[in-house]
C-alpha cells in the first residue's frame, strides 16, 4: 500500500475527497502503526556494496560515519543508543527508507556521498513492526531486502556487473536487477541532498501528500 492509502485507511476512515479541507498540517509523528510480515510496507534505500572477505555487502551510506553499517543479512532490526526499542516517539532511531510522497531524496543522498568510490545500489525493503511515518520518510523496526538494483555504469564493464549481481543474490537471496526496475519516483525525487532543509516542516501536510488521487 503507498502512503496515500496507508494514512487514509489509518487516519482518515470514511474521509472522502469532498472533505479533503485541512487548513493545516497533522502530526502523526508520535503515532506507531504497526505492520506484519503478511503486509509489510515497502519502502527504498540507497546503499553501498561493499568488499566482503570473497563476495560482497551491502552498507548503509551513512553520510559522516565513516564506519559504514553493513546490512549483512536480508532482515534487519532497528537499534538505538538510548535504552529503549527502536524506533521510539521523540527519538530519531529506526531503518529510515523513502515511501512515494515523502521528501527523503535517494539521488541526493548519492549526491552527499559522491565522494564514495563502492559501487550504489537502490533497494527495496518490507518494514515491518512498528513504523513512524513523517514527511522524510519512515522510521521501521524490522526491514527485509526483496528486490536490489543495480545500475550498470557504476561497475567496470557487464562481467563486473554479472559477477557483483549474482554475489549479492547469492547473499541476500532476493532479484537483482538493472536501474530501470525501480519506480520512477525513487529515480526522480533528485534534490541537491538527501535530506530536505532544515526550514521545512517534518509534520505531515496531507495537502502536500496528494491523498486524493
Ligand atoms: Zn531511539
Amino acid at each position: 500500500m503507498d502512503l496515500a492509502g496507508l494514512l487514509r485507511l489509518v487516519l482518515l476512515p470514511g474521509v472522502t475527497r469532498h472533505h479533503s479541507t485541512y487548513a493545516r498540517p497533522i502530526d502523526i509523528e508520535e503515532h506507531g502503526l504497526e505492520y506484519t510480515d503478511d503486509a509489510p510496507l515497502r519502502a527504498w534505500r540507497l546503499f553501498r556494496v561493499r568488499p566482503s572477505g570473497n563476495t560482497v555487502v551491502l552498507s548503509s551510506p551513512m553520510f559522516h560515519d565513516p564506519k559504514h553499517p553493513p546490512w549483512p543479512e536480508a532482515r534487519s532490526t532497528a537499534t538505538c543508543s538510548e535504552d529503549h526499542e527502536a524506533p521510539a516517539a521523540g527519538c530519531r532511531c529506526g531503518i529510515y527508507a523513502a515511501i512515494e510522497g515523502t521528501l527523503d531524496s535517494l539521488p541526493g543522498y548519492l549526491f552527499d556521498t559522491a565522494y564514495e568510490r563502492d559501487p550504489w545500489a537502490y533497494a527495496e525493503i518490507a518494514c515491518t513492526g512498528r513504523i513512524f511515518v513523517d514527511m522524510r520518510g519512515v522510521r521501521a523496526q524490522y526491514a527485509e531486502v526483496t528486490r536490489i538494483a543495480l545500475p550498470d555504469d557504476v561497475l567496470q564493464d557487464r562481467a563486473a556487473w554479472g559477477t557483483t549481481a549474482r554475489r549479492l543474490n547469492e547473499r541476500y537471496g532476493v532479484p537483482v536487477n538493472e536501474i530501470g526496475s525501480v519506480p520512477s519516483w525513487v529515480r526522480e525525487n533528485h534534490r541537491e541532498q538527501g535530506p530536505p532543509s532544515a526550514a521545512i516542516d517534518l509534520s505531515l501536510d496531507l495537502d502536500k501528500l496528494d491523498l486524493w488521487r
